[in-house]
């Protein structure tokens, strides 16, 4: 999806954009129904970019109320796979179609560079709902190994209406992960993008009602988390919630789905992954431009973050060295530009929490190797040097915490059985990655290592074709492949009598 265009051409185009601004309820862009709205700024240099509509419990009940029609109608609930494949994939075609407009959006919100807005998100969001749209008409039902005189049909019927709450790293992305497989199995949606990133879902939503989505089928709200997520997660007429964020608002929302109806809840939060390398690493240079690139891509701002560096001793200067270097080519740039590849921190909320953050390491003794200052001043963005901490001790805040922020923080080993114990040391289990060429250390590794994803020789691999999630408090349930299908559907055993 590259596009061979100039800085002036994004900023000329980004003068000209008027984004969409109201919520989208039953197929028609709509007020807040208490007509109130909240800034939209942008990172990247502090311009308004709109005031979007603020909403509220009475547009989560219009939104409920629209998506249990559509489902009940079923418009799309009973229309054959076949006949929402076609649907998903000329969605699917008109995301391609405008991808320009929706990179440029993703990254006037939320500040990374237009390069990876175009050749990561959009991209990636095309082809999930291609993916998703291409495989429900080739998923299967099951038959029961019964005896003759009966039949047992094993059936996955959809939830009926799921709410699905995202974040701002992805914004686009994220929402996709979840629309995709829960539009694709026959469900009604409603989606609540992060207050820091709602414009490109919100144009999302005009896009599939033109691919042939039927009205009601897919909502958005725009607003808070208290405001308009929280009521979304209480309702009782919502039958799903899938939610992507932080972990300590993902143990909330489970909380509330328990008290409120059972709805089928699932959480995929936070990560402080370990990054584990052996001397014997295959290539020295490529594992520390991944470590590099692995912490500091999107500005920090990814849940597989490669956030912890577990070093070997032996290797350790000459790999921090490496890595150090490898940091300062990714120094942040005007995300308009397209040879930047680190942009600008999302907000100034969030640049503080990481700036604080780099503070605490210092206080607690870790050494600043590269990094850790403000940079971009003059732009009215918030932008952050790639950072790196050595000298770090497992039990450092640092060394605990997601900070969701262009910060490394090295912890140096000599053992295999210890790499492993600081790698499992974590609340987090998201993401891990090994670099040997020893095979069997691998794959011992990659056995033992508390994550939903494992990396051998590089990081952040992956496509639609394998689910992604974590273990422990990184979450449950998974989004990607046909195993995300499931958490969209229930399941059902019928049972039929052959000798009535
Ligand atoms: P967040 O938890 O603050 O917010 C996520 C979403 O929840 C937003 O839409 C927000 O408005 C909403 N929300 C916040 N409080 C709420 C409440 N009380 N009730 C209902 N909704 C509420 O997270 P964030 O800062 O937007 O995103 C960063 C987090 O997301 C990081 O922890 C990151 O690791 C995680 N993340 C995880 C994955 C994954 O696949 N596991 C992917 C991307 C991001």
């Amino acid at each position: 999806m590259t596009a061979t265009r100039s800085l002036d051409y994004w900023r000329a185009q980004a003068q000209r954009l008027q984004p969409r601004h109201q919520a989208f309820i039953d197929g028609r862009y709509v007020d807040a129904c208490s007509a109130r709205r909240f800034e939209c700024l942008s990172p990247v240099d502090g311009r308004r970019l709109a005031q979007v509509a603020r909403c509220d419990h009475q547009d989560v009940e219009l939104a409920v109320r629209a998506a249990r029609r559509a489902f009940d109608r079923g418009v799309w609930s009973e229309m054959p796979p076949v006949a929402r494949k076609r649907v998903l994939i000329r969605l699917a075609q008109s995301i391609e179609a405008h991808a320009e407009e929706l990179a440029l959006l993703e990254t006037l919100d939320m500040g990374k560079p237009i390069h990876d807005s175009l050749n990561v998100d959009l991209a990636a969001t095309v082809r999930c709902f291609a993916w998703n749209g291409e495989v429900i008409d080739k998923w299967y039902a099951e038959i029961a190994p019964t005896g003759p005189n009966e039949l047992g049909l094993i059936t996955r019927e959809p939830l009926g209406v799921v709410a699905a709450i995202v974040p701002w790293n992805f914004p686009l992305l994220m929402a996709a992960w979840k629309l995709a497989p829960a539009l694709a199995t026959g469900n009604s949606v409603i989606l609540k993008p992060s207050e820091k990133s709602p414009l490109t879902a919100l144009r999302l939503a005009e896009l599939a009602l033109e691919a042939g989505l039927p009205e009601g089928v897919l909502n958005v709200l725009p607003g808070y988390g208290e405001e308009a997520g929280e009521p979304l997660a209480a309702h009782l007429d919502v039958d799903g919630l899938v939610f992507t964020g932080s972990t300590a608002v993902g143990k909330h929302l489970m909380g509330i789905a328990g008290t409120s109806n059972m709805k089928r809840a699932f959480m995929e939060c936070g990560g402080k992954s370990p990054n584990i390398v052996f001397p014997d690493a295959p290539n020295l240079e490529t594992a520390a431009e991944a470590a590099a690139s692995g912490v500091f891509y999107n500005q920090g701002e990814v849940c597989t973050a490669a956030s912890r560096l577990l070093v070997h001793r032996d290797i350790r200067e000459e790999f921090l060295e490496r890595v150090v270097a490898a940091g300062r080519r990714m120094q942040p740039g005007d995300p308009l530009d397209p040879a930047t590849r680190m942009g600008a921190i999302v907000d100034r909320a969030q640049f503080e929490r990481v700036s604080a953050y780099i503070e605490r390491g210092r206080e607690e003794g870790a050494r600043l190797r590269s990094g850790g200052s403000q940079c971009r001043r003059d732009s009215g963005g918030y932008y952050l040097e790639p950072t790196v901490f050595e000298g770090v001790s497992p039990q450092m805040t640092i060394a605990q915490e997601e900070i969701f922020g262009p910060v490394l923080a090295c912890i140096e080993f000599e053992q295999d059985e210890e790499a492993l114990a600081l790698a499992n040391d974590s609340p987090y289990g998201l993401a891990a990655a090994v670099w040997t060429s020893d095979i069997t250390r691998a794959h011992k590794m990659a056995r033992k290592l508390r994550a939903g994803s494992v990396w051998v020789n590089y990081y952040d691999g992956g496509d639609m074709t394998a689910p992604f999630g974590g273990f422990k408090q990184s979450g449950n349930g998974r989004d990607k492949s046909i195993h995300a299908l499931e958490k969209y559907t229930e399941i059902k055993a019928t049972w039929i009598n052959l000798d009535p």
